[in-house]
């Protein structure tokens, strides 16, 4: 399970740190800081409306992960900690140090303990306060105990340890427990989790890390490219051409049945590029239907991202019944692909920045 985790600008927590320990404890859960800035445009954070409002860098970039944890100062309009709305939860500190005088590195230790507490058993939370992670907090102070404690009280653990979990819930429940070791551990004696971790001297937690950023970073594309397969020798050229460039493009190689193709690969594959280039040759579209086409740019389009037509030698303008390119600027090889101009621009297209102007 990929977790990433955001920080609002200007509250007092090490993500980094708390990551790179996080993934060296947990066996199932990788942690990630995101790279997208996190901002909350208002003064209280309401649900869902606050969460709709996430700007699309973030949107984007959270696609790909099983949970995205946003962290912030500042208050729900019904003072919860946190709310959750699909992948994602924004969680608050607000008022923390009225609250407890430990450190918010803790809390948020504490927050995804909770989170991933909730992802393996929802069915029970105590209204009453006994420190167990399944409290429910009514009162917001008694998260001051739940941190010190930062155990699962018997009836809990009777109740989960009973239940038949799938092998990944069961690693999940092993993560859960090491998480909250380390938080009490620390949190007993009122020390930041993030100096406790610092004292350890671990060797090199951001080794791990390092790997998991390899691994994400293979997986998203710069641009997919959507052609017809009478016309792959030429795209394979621009996809060579675009490698050379330093870009990681995606051209389908795989042989799949046309019927099923759209449905399986391109609700997946949508999720792991940053742009779209839809080649139009003389031989038309080939297995791509036009409604699909049409179905696959508006999902791009509402997911911000870059639709690029790309007119090869011999074709002139937009075939009609692809007339709803028309609302995107082309790219055209008039006469052969090899015209580094339309190149240049296409990589424009796709990454945003003119190769030769900047
Ligand atoms: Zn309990």
């Amino acid at each position: 399970m990929k977790i990433i985790l955001y920080a609002e600008k200007n509250l007092q927590v090490d993500l980094g740190i708390i990551s790179s320990n996080l993934n060296r404890i947990c066996k199932k859960l990788i942690f990630q800081v995101g790279k997208s800035v996190f901002e909350i445009n208002s003064q209280l954070i309401s649900h869902p409306k606050t969460y709709n409002s996430l700007n699309s860098t973030i949107i984007r970039e959270t696609e790909q992960y099983d949970y995205a944890f946003l962290f912030t100062d500042k208050q729900y309009d019904n003072n919860y900690f946190f709310e959750t709305y699909e992948n994602k939860a924004i969680i608050s500190f607000y008022g923390w140090n009225h609250l407890t005088t430990l450190s918010k590195n803790n809390g948020v230790v504490y927050f995804i303990a909770d989170l991933i507490a909730l992802k393996i058993d929802n069915s029970v939370r105590h209204d009453e306060t006994t420190g167990c992670i399944y409290d429910f907090g009514w009162n917001k102070t008694a998260i001051d105990l739940e941190m010190r404690n930062a155990f699962i009280c018997p009836s809990c653990l009777a109740r989960i340890t009973s239940k038949k979990f799938s092998e990944e819930k069961s690693n999940l429940f092993i993560d859960l427990r090491e998480m909250l070791d380390i938080l009490g551990k620390s949190s007993k004696w009122n020390q930041d989790i993030v100096t406790y971790w610092n004292n350890l001297n671990v060797p090199n937690p951001n080794i791990i890390t390092k790997k998991i950023k390899e691994q994400l970073s293979s997986d998203i594309h710069d641009v997919f490219l959507a052609h017809n397969s009478a016309d792959k020798p030429l795209i394979e050229i621009i996809c060579n051409k675009l490698k050379s460039k330093g870009l990681n493009p995606w051209l389908d190689k795989e042989q799949i049945p046309p019927g099923r193709w759209f449905q399986d690969v391109i609700q997946d594959t949508i999720k792991k590029i940053s742009s779209a280039a839809i080649f139009i040759s003389n031989t038309g579209l080939g297995r791509w239907q036009v409604v699909e086409l049409r179905s696959f740019i508006s999902q791009c389009v509402e997911r911000k991202i870059p639709v690029i037509p790309v007119l090869l030698p011999g074709v002139e303008k937009i075939p009609n019944e692809f007339v709803f390119l028309n609302e995107f600027n082309w790219v055209k090889f008039k006469n052969d692909i090899n015209e580094e101009d339309a190149l240049d621009n296409l990589i424009w297209g796709i990454t945003g920045k003119h190769p030769k102007r900047h």
